[in-house]
């Protein structure tokens, strides 16, 4: 996307404020799988852009949001985007302004800082291939009035979601899953945000399968 010019240009005029990014920029940590595994706190959006070159971004929504002041009516834009490198690491951030460029810019910077790993795998029973195009097993997440469910399905089966959820997954790296959702799900923001809880839980539940292994 456009805003692509925008970060790698700020990435050469970056000077790290936090020591993880001054040991990202002297080359001593140089991928965000070590971030994570050292569970280190990630407080500089150049930190993403430095360990993935290959991320996108995508705006999901932007809204017009209005509030009451004592000056009057007051309207400001808020902005949702999602970032990923399509493989296996997803952000999702949002961003509010009096204009959409700032708003997006904001929901940008606010999506690599709530950067996660994405565990993939395949669950899928039809399939049993074992390489990583889908998710490893079922999972659910919720926001707002919106539940999500995310099913494993066999390779070739394509996202069988919806347009935003395509968007989120695709950016994540996961290319066969179906998907069931409730609620409100034409409330674009609390949508994505349930896509973006369930895929969270990829890291966080332990299975029996991994006992095994
Ligand atoms: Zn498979």
């Amino acid at each position: 996307m456009k805003s692509r010019g925008r970060e790698s240009q700020s990435l050469e005029q970056w000077i790290p404020k936090t020591s993880l990014g001054k040991m990202i920029q002297e080359g001593r940590i140089t991928s965000l799988d070590e971030v994570f595994i050292g569970g280190l706190q990630l407080r500089e959006s150049q930190i993403v852009d430095a360990l993935l070159p290959d991320l996108q971004e995508e705006v999901i929504n932007v809204n017009l949001v209005q509030k009451q002041t004592d000056a009057g009516e007051k309207s400001r834009f808020k902005a949702i985007v999602a970032v990923g490198n399509r493989d296996g690491y997803i952000g999702l951030g949002s961003g509010k302004a009096s204009q959409v460029r700032t708003a997006i810019e904001k929901a940008a910077v606010d999506a690599r800082l709530k950067i996660i790993p994405v565990r993939r795998g395949c669950g899928s029973w039809e399939c049993g291939c074992g390489k990583p195009h889908s998710v490893p097993f079922q999972i659910e997440g919720k926001c707002g009035g919106v539940k999500i469910v995310i099913i494993p399905g066999p390779r070739g089966l394509g996202l069988v979601a919806s347009e935003t959820a395509k968007v989120i997954l695709g950016l994540a790296g996961i290319k066969d899953c179906w998907t069931r959702s409730h609620g409100s799900t034409r409330t674009v923001p609390s949508f994505a945000y349930a896509i973006f809880d369930a895929l969270k839980k990829t890291y966080g539940l332990i299975t029996p399968m991994d006992w095994v292994k």
